[in-house]
């Protein structure tokens, strides 16, 4: 993928932020980049793995740098994200990955927070 100018500043926001934003909240940050090139930049980035897209309670997407390997606990009733690590280990115990060289995993667990 080339890194154009206005691409570089999609990136730059989801870097400095550090946060999972909305497509409408990067816009907010450049607002001198249309929507559509925010999207087709963030689905450039996704392809290459620089960015993750979370479907939020909302079923907005959002998306966030991705500076190391983590998992997310997504709360329908309040919408908070937490950023978790949950162990690979138990992947070990499934058949089908056994002879499956396994390059990215994306695990988010839904649900809501306990009273
Ligand atoms: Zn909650
Ligand atoms: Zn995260």
């Amino acid at each position: 993928m080339k890194l154009t100018p206005k691409r570089g500043k999609v990136l730059d926001v989801l870097k400095k932020q550090k946060r999972m934003l909305t497509a409408q909240e990067i816009k907010a940050y450049t607002p001198n980049i249309d929507l559509t090139t925010i999207y087709r930049s963030l689905e450039l980035f996704q392809k290459d793995g620089l960015v993750r897209e979370v479907i939020l309670p909302t079923k907005e997407s959002a998306y966030e740098y991705v500076s190391d390997v983590h998992d997310h606990v997504v709360c329908n009733s309040c919408k908070q994200i937490k950023h978790v690590r949950i162990e690979r280990k138990y992947l070990n115990s499934i058949p089908e990955l056994k002879h499956f060289d396994a390059q990215s995993i994306e695990v988010t667990v839904r649900g809501n927070c306990k009273q």
